[in-house]
């Protein structure tokens, strides 16, 4: 298992896929296992890098997670079939504002187009339990979110603003609070008001 891991993590390496960074997923480990999440519903799969680790904490665990890419689809349908949760872990090939997913989550995941974090979060907010979260990665985006005086193509500067508006609009929720943490590319854990 560690051997497919490490295997996972050069391959992302090599090929520009941006897997959950290490510190980031330690934490989403812990924060599974505290909370005791059974169910989790993954928006973006990319190679089930993330999804094969959390899968590995718990045999009761169950994984949906959608990825829109193809050739990534496939990798992960390997990868999976090579770890030993593939008995966890349904992969779709859709994208995720065109699909409908059936069912309740302990957790949502959030971790495919930063652009579209709004959609992704209205979209799917109606397949979280109750006392359930969602975690959304990547809030700092490389440091660009929290340094505007850095160099920024025009694109990327799009896109940091989005992410801004997406912090934006959980910190304005008046469904959900949101707690939102500094460890690998940032994180924000949301979980609806009672
Ligand atoms: N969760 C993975 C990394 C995901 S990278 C891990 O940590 O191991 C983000 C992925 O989201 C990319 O592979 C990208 O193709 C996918 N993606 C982006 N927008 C999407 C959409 N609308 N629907 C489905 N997948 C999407
Ligand atoms: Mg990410």
């Amino acid at each position: 298992m560690n051997d497919l891991i490490q295997e996972m993590e050069i391959y992302a390496a090599e090929n520009d896929i941006p897997i959950m960074q290490k510190e980031g997923i330690e934490f989403f480990k812990q924060l599974i296992q505290k909370y005791k999440i059974k169910s989790i519903l993954e928006i973006g799969t990319a190679i089930g890098y993330s999804a094969i680790q959390l899968a590995s904490l718990d045999s009761e665990i169950q994984i949906v997670s959608i990825e829109r890419d193809e050739e990534r689809y496939q990798r992960a349908v390997e990868n999976v079939a090579k770890s030993q949760c593939g008995d966890q872990i349904k992969l779709v090939l859709a994208d995720a504002l065109e699909c409908e997913i059936e069912g309740q989550f302990d957790c949502i995941f959030i971790d495919a187009a930063k652009a579209q974090y709004i959609r992704f979060f209205e979209k799917y907010k109606k397949n979280l339990n109750n006392d359930g979260l969602i975690v959304s990665d990547n809030l700092s985006f490389h440091g660009y979110v929290e340094h505007p005086e850095l160099q920024m193509s025009r694109n990327l500067r799009q896109l940091v603003g989005k992410i801004k508006k997406y912090i934006d609009f959980l910190e304005n929720n008046d469904e959900f609070e949101t707690e939102f943490v500094k460890l690998g590319d940032g994180i924000a854990i949301s979980r609806k008001k009672h």
